[in-house]
C-alpha cells in the first residue's frame, strides 16, 4: 500500500492534515518534518542483514534520503525529499523490513540486547524475537492496540537493554519466560510460561478486552486516543488483568533476581568497543556514528565491507550506535582498517560517543529548541578534547526528555532540557546533580565544556 501524500515539501508547504493524522512516524504513516518526510522503519532487535542493508540503500537512492538515523529504540528513522512509492515499500517488505499488513507494522516494536543470541552464558532469545515477530504480522486484531506497544525481551546480556522502557519485558528464566509489566516502574508478575508468543497473546487479547472501557470511562483526555497498557492495567486492577492470562507455570523461585543492569555504554578509556561472543574465534566490533546518522556513502562502504569478510548482519543499538557481530578475531585488524576508510569509527573515544539527542524542533512538534543541532555543535567543541573521557550527555528537546534513558547515571550524567522563553531557545543544565538555571544553547555548550575541560585538568 503506497501512501499519498498531497503536499510538496517546496517552499514550506506542508499539509496539516497529514501531519496531524500521523503524529508518529512509521513505514505506512509517514509525517513530514520542516526539511524532510519522515519514515521509521522497525528492525526487531536492531537486527538488520546485509541484504537489508542493500534494500534500505536502494530505497534511499530512489527517495532521496542522504543519510539515515538509528533511533533510540534500535529502529531506522529516513528523512526523505521524495514520499516512499509502493515499489519502495513492497521491497522492503520482500527483505523483511516490514510487514506485508500496513495496520501492525509499527508493532513490530521489540526489542533485545544488540548481543542476543551471541554471548556465553545468556539465553538465546532471537527464536522468540522471530516467533513473536511474525505472530504480530499475522494477527489483523492487534492492529487495534496502542501504537505505543512495546516488548522488551531479556536473555541475561551483558551488553543489556534492560534499561530501556517497554510495556512489557519477557525476561529469560528457569528455561521459560517471565512477564514483567511496565506499571510506571517494572512490576516482575508471578507469571512465568516457556511459550513467549502465548505471553504476549494473552497480554494483547486483556488490552482488547478492557481498553475501549477506559478510553470512555477512565482517561477522559485521551478520549481520541487508545489507552497505554498501563492505563488499562491501572484501571481493571494487576490481579484482575493477570487473574487466569495464562496456563502458566508458576515460578518457585520468586526471589531470584531480576537480571543485573550494567552500563549500556561500557567503559571509556579503552581503545575499541568489542564483545565477547559465546565463540571464542568471534567478536562484536562496535562502531560509533556521531547522533545515531549514517550516510548513503557510508551504508554502501559497510556493505562492501561485510560482503567482503563474509559478516551477515549489523545490530542496532538503543544507544545509536551499531555492532558487527561475528568478525573474526583474526582478521580484526584488516575490518578495522576497511572501516575507518568509509569512514565509520570503532573508538570508544568518539566525542561523538555518549552525546545523545531528540529530533528536537527538525522532527519533533513538541520541541522547544533545534536538540540536534546543537548535539552537532556540541560535538565539534568536544572534539578538540580528543583523548578525555567525558560522561553521557543527553539533549532532549522539551520536558519530556527522550533522549535520557530511564536507567541513566544521573549522579555522573549531564542532561539539558529544552525550554522556550518569550519565543528563545533556552536549556537547562542538570550536571552531577547541580542545576544551571536557563542558558542559551551556545551559553549552554560553553558551559558544559567549561566543567568538564576543569574537572579533567
Ligand atoms: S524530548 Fe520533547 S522534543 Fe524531544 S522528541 Fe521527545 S517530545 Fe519531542
Amino acid at each position: 500500500m503506497a501512501v499519498k501524500l498531497t503536499a510538496g515539501l517546496t517552499d514550506g508547504l506542508i499539509d496539516k492534515s497529514i501531519v496531524e493524522l500521523a503524529s508518529c512516524p512509521g513505514l505506512f504513516c509517514p509525517t513530514i518534518a520542516i526539511d524532510g518526510i519522515l519514515t521509521r522503519i522497525r528492525t526487531p532487535g536492531g537486527i538488520v542483514s546485509c541484504v537489508q542493508l542493500s534494500t534500505l540503500a536502494r530505497v534511499m537512492e530512489r527517495s532521496g534520503c542522504l543519510q539515515l538515523l538509528i533511533t533510540n529504540r534500535a529502529n531506522i528513522q529516513l528523512r526523505s525529499v521524495e514520499n516512499l512509492t509502493e515499489f519502495d515499500l513492497n521491497d522492503l517488505q520482500d527483505a523483511g523490513l516490514a510487514a506485508r499488513n500496513p495496520d501492525v507494522d509499527h508493532l513490530r516494536n521489540v526489542m533485545t540486547s544488540p548481543m542476543a543470541g551471541l554471548e556465553l552464558g545468556a539465553f538465546d532469545v532471537v527464536p522468540a524475537l522471530r516467533e513473536i515477530e511474525q505472530y504480530i504480522c499475522e494477527t489483523p486484531k492487534l492492529a487495534a492496540l496502542s501504537a505505543k506497544f512495546s516488548i522488551g525481551i531479556d536473555g541475561g546480556e551483558r551488553v543489556s537493554v534492560r534499561d530501556r522502557a517497554n510495556d512489557i519485558w519477557l525476561v529469560a528464566e528457569n528455561g521459560g519466560y517471565r512477564l514483567v509489566l511496565n506499571l510506571g516502574q517494572e512490576w516482575r508478575s508471578e507469571i512465568v510460561s516457556d511459550d513467549p508468543v502465548e505471553l504476549v497473546r494473552a497480554v494483547a487479547d486483556r488490552y482488547l478486552q478492557y481498553a475501549d472501557q477506559v478510553v470512555n470511562k477512565s482517561v477522559k483526555h485521551r478520549r481520541s486516543r487508545k489507552p497505554r497498557l498501563r492505563d488499562v492495567i491501572e484501571w481493571i486492577g494487576k490481579e484482575r488483568f493477570l487473574d487466569g492470562l495464562v496456563d502458566c507455570t508458576i515460578s518457585e523461585d520468586t526471589a531470584s533476581p531480576v537480571p543485573t543492569f550494567v552500563p549500556t555504554l561500557g567503559k571509556r578509556g579503552e581503545a575499541e568497543l568489542l564483545h565477547l561472543q559465546e565463540d571464542p574465534h568471534r567478536i562484536g566490533l562496535e562502531i560509533v556514528c556521531a547522533l545515531g546518522k549514517l550516510t548513503i556513502e557510508q551504508i554502501n562502504g559497510l556493505i562492501a565491507v561485510l560482503e567482503g569478510f563474509e559478516l551477515g548482519e549489523i545490530r542496532l543499538t538503543p544507544w545509536q550506535t551499531f555492532i558487527i557481530p561475528n568478525v573474526l578475531r583474526s582478521s580484526l585488524e584488516s575490518v578495522k582498517i576497511a572501516l575507518s576508510a568509509i569512514p565509520l569509527n570503532p573508538n570508544s573515544n568518539h566525542p561523538a560517543r555518549g552525546v545523545i539527542a531528540c529530533s528536537g524542533k527538525s522532527g519533533c512538534a513538541s520541541a522547544a529548541t533545534h536538540a540536534q543541532e546543537h548535539a552537532q555543535r556540541l560535538i565539534a567543541q568536544l572534539a578538540k578534547y580528543p583523548d578525555r573521557p567525558f560522561p553521557s550527555i543527553h539533549i532532549s528537546g522539551c520536558e519530556k526528555l527522550c533522549a535520557q534513558p530511564r536507567g541513566s547515571d544521573t549522579d555522573r550524567d549531564i542532561v539539558l532540557i529544552g525550554r522556550e522563553v518569550n519565543g528563545t531557545e533556552r536549556y537547562s543544565i542538570e550536571q552531577y546533580g547541580l542545576g544551571y538555571g536557563l542558558l542559551c544553547p551556545d551559553d549552554a555548550i560553553a558551559q558544559i565544556i567549561t566543567s568538564l575541560t576543569a574537572k579533567n585538568d
